[in-house]
């Protein structure tokens, strides 16, 4: 099996960018993931962050260790964060976002 990346007519759009199978996002195909047994799937960049915060959701139930109780409880903060609007405020929004890409 080819790990080459595979992009059929249906997948590619306007100059050669390719959709977001989750939020139908179109950018560059180098700028997308694939998956692994199924290069035909692109996710952007975003849906592939989320989508790995999401594994470590459900690799982290019923988990009691303190690394999974740390990750809840970060998980929780930026629920409340989103909740309130923080994160588009013009004073702090910018570092919460930042901070936001590098937390469970
Ligand atoms: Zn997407």
């Amino acid at each position: 099996m080819s790990a080459e990346p595979i992009s059929t007519a249906v997948d590619t759009h306007d100059e050669g960018n390719v959709q977001c199978w989750c939020c139908d996002i179109s950018d560059a195909p180098e700028r997308m993931v694939q998956l692994g047994n199924h290069p035909e799937v692109h996710l952007c960049l975003r849906c592939a962050h989320f989508v790995h915060q999401r594994a470590w959701e459900v690799e982290d139930e019923g988990t009691r260790g303190a690394g999974a109780f740390a990750r809840g409880r970060l998980r929780n903060l930026r629920a409340e964060v989103m909740r309130r609007g923080w994160h588009q405020s013009r004073l702090i929004g910018g570092g919460l976002r930042w901070l936001g890409k590098y937390l469970p």
